[in-house]
């Protein structure tokens, strides 16, 4: 039998470059935050770490930096690691009445006994810039004016970066948590796509996914998205962050996309690292300086 080589996949889908995307979405920010520091009201983010997770003090650590190169002050509060629920929820309200204080976020996880979305519940809806309040969820659904979650917001700037025009579009996510999944779905029906949200319990995911003229995944398993499972042309958005060993025993950050494969097939396609990762943290520092603006 003649063995004929595969045919080449000579197509590469161009790069949404979440790095580059959120460089320019830090520039406009700084430029604000600038701009009110000079009439006298400097912008201001209070975090709330009360846990010994090393991870969050990394975050905690690198959103200082964020907030003080784009000139945003950072404030953050460490409470020990064996803080209450009472000690985190008085820290919650002090800040929530506090008129300096224009954002408010606090770094998860929490100590395993506290209920997370009963102090999530609490932060002051005009304050919630991860916008992780039920409430907000709510309005967001609504159709009303509020703080979005960064990495949904994240996910449909870098969709509109295509300059496809989503309206009668399809799209297809997979995953459907309360802060990435859902609201992606709920912000994409709002922008009148036909929207199929998918979980691990859905049947043939690959046969939905070929569908897609947009597929975003935040699965959180590296690998699932595969090229014969998008359609030639697709965007699709990356949101999986995932560490894994690779065989020589060094550790990489890959998403859920089979990068190299899909990028064969796709039209636009997001990295991981450098594609939703950063355009996140662009959108925490915008919906910092919007809840400034809207407190007056
Ligand atoms: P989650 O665990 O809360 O939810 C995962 C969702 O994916 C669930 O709905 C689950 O049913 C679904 N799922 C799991 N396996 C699946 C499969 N095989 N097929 C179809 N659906 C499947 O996770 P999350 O908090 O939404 O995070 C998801 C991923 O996104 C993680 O890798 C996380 O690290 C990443 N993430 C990235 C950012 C960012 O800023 N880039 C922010 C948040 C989360």
């Amino acid at each position: 039998m003649v063995w004929y080589p595969p045919p080449m996949m000579t197509h590469q889908a161009t790069l949404i470059d979440g790095k580059a995307l959120a460089g320019t979405i830090r520039e406009r920010v700084r430029e604000a935050a600038e701009a009110h520091r000079r009439a006298g009201r400097p912008v201001r983010l209070d975090a709330i770490l009360a846990s010994d997770d090393s991870g969050a003090a990394i975050y905690a650590r690198n959103q200082a930096s964020v907030c003080e190169a784009v000139g945003i002050e950072y404030v953050l509060h460490e409470l020990p690691g064996g803080s209450k629920y009472d000690d985190i929820a008085g820290r919650v309200l002090l800040l929530n009445t506090d008129d300096e204080v224009h954002a408010i976020m606090v770094h998860l996880p929490l100590p395993a006994e506290i209920d997370t979305e009963r102090i999530q519940s609490l932060i002051d809806v005009s304050k919630d810039v991860e916008g992780v309040n039920p409430a907000n969820i709510g309005r967001v659904v609504y159709g009303r004016r509020s703080l979005v979650p960064c990495t949904a917001l994240a996910v449909m700037e870098m969709i509109e970066s295509t300059g496809i025009a989503l309206r009668g579009t399809r799209c297809v996510i997979v995953g459907a948590s309360n802060i990435v999944g859902k609201p992606v779905a709920v912000l994409l029906m709002k922008a009148e796509a036909t929207v199929i949200s998918t979980n691990k319990y859905t049947k043939d995911l690959a046969s939905l996914a070929r569908t897609a003229d947009v597929l975003v995944s935040a699965a959180g398993v590296p690998g699932l998205i595969t090229a014969d499972m998008v359609k030639p042309g697709a965007v699709v958005v990356d949101v999986g962050i995932n560490r894994i060993t690779m065989p020589d025993g060094t550790r990489r950050t890959v998403g859920d996309v089979a990068f190299d494969e899909v990028a064969g097939v796709a039209g636009h396609l997001s990295p991981v690292p450098g594609g939703v990762g950063p355009m996140t943290v662009a959108m925490l520092m915008r919906n910092t300086v919007q809840s400034m603006e809207r407190s007056r």
